[in-house]
């Protein structure tokens, strides 16, 4: 595929082109220095509170937008004490709009004003919207649909569902000004969790019968867009927001369950941008972090995990775009095969 002289150049300090016109970065995946032996205590500290980092700038955008979403955008706790219509009307058009204007924000720059054309940009074609594959023959238009009508209602269901729970006194709520240092632990510990339940759904959904029925319509998505990323099958919808249900089981404030179920919902948008990184002026960008993931929806057996803990690497799915982790990828989907057949 010829590409315009120009783009090469301009990506030239990040990355580079293939002979198929495909945008790799010359950075490898990698890990945070947290999980590491031995310890670094003075690179994790600094890990954490650096941009990017741990918090910054995504994980503590998420907690920000969990914590108005809980305080000002919420009915009381008693509210959801019976099953009613109204309480997953509010709650659904708050998290509609949520979903509307973050990943409308994304989609919007960077595939209707395509306002940095194909810089940065993966896969060198836009999305397709002429396709049998997708509803409606438009990959857009097929994510759009099942970002709203599957996703935001699931997650939906499992906020007023838990919080059904907590108004009605069967699992323990805590208060925030008497477990000051419990809920901070929470804000430090809620992402860990959803890395971890991520990647154990996410290998768990590989797996037949559940890749053909349900992961199959995700993973349609070879050149995914900011929609691309909550566009499931219902049932891994069900799956994938399961992260909530650990508050059935650990004492909880009502606004983590919307913390979860936020981050759950609104970082799939930055994650499958499509870009690998994101321009906020002529000669600015930032990381969009979604090159891990990217690989996933190219190579399909790797990375299923998402960034901090390093649990494809404990498992040997790592993937950081190296030749050399590809030529792993091959040799180990040659073994599985022959296993397979024999
Ligand atoms: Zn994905
Ligand atoms: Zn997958």
């Amino acid at each position: 595929m010829q590409l315009d002289r120009g783009l090469v150049l301009a990506e030239a300090k990040y990355g580079h082109r293939d002979n198929k016109g495909h945008y790799k970065p010359d950075k490898r995946v990698g890990y945070p220095p947290i999980f590491v032996w031995p310890l670094k205590p003075v690179s994790a500290l600094v890990w954490i509170f650096s941009i990017p980092g741990y918090f910054l700038p995504w994980n503590l955008f998420y907690v920000f937008v969990g914590l108005i979403s809980w305080f000002y955008l919420s009915p009381p706790l008693e509210a959801y004490a019976d099953f009613n219509l109204e309480i997953f009307l509010i709650a659904f058009a708050r998290n509609s709009f949520l979903v509307g204007l973050y990943f409308g924000a994304f989609h919007f720059r960077l595939y209707v004003q395509r306002a940095q054309e194909l810089e940065f940009k993966f896969n060198p074609r836009w999305p397709s919207n002429k396709s049998k594959q997708f509803m409606f023959g438009n990959q857009n238009l097929d994510n759009i649909t099942l970002t709203f009508a599957s996703g935001v209602t699931i997650w939906t269901g499992f906020e007023v569902g838990i919080l059904w729970f907590a108004s009605n006194d069967y699992i323990s709520v805590i208060n925030a000004k008497e477990n000051l240092f419990y809920f901070i632990a929470m804000v430090f510990l809620v992402h860990l969790w959803r890395d971890l339940h991520f990647y154990l759904i996410h290998r768990l959904i590989h797996f037949e019968p559940l890749y053909s029925l349900a992961h199959r319509v995700h993973h349609k998505n070879v050149n995914p867009g900011p929609w691309s990323g909550l566009a499931m099958h219902p049932i891994e919808h069900l799956f994938y927001f399961s992260c909530a249900l650990l508050y059935l089981f650990v004492p909880f404030h009502p606004a983590f369950i919307i913390i979860t179920l936020v981050h759950a919902g609104l970082s799939p948008a930055p994650g499958h941008a499509g870009f690998e990184r994101i321009k906020t002026a002529e000669n600015k960008s930032f990381d969009s972090d979604s090159y891990a993931h990217y690989l996933h929806h190219k190579y399909f057996e790797c990375n299923y995990a998402d960034g901090i803990m390093p649990l494809d690497r404990w498992f040997g799915t790592f993937h950081d775009g190296s030749e050399e982790a590809q030529e792993r990828l091959r040799k180990r989907l040659k073994e599985k095969t022959t296993k397979v057949r024999s």
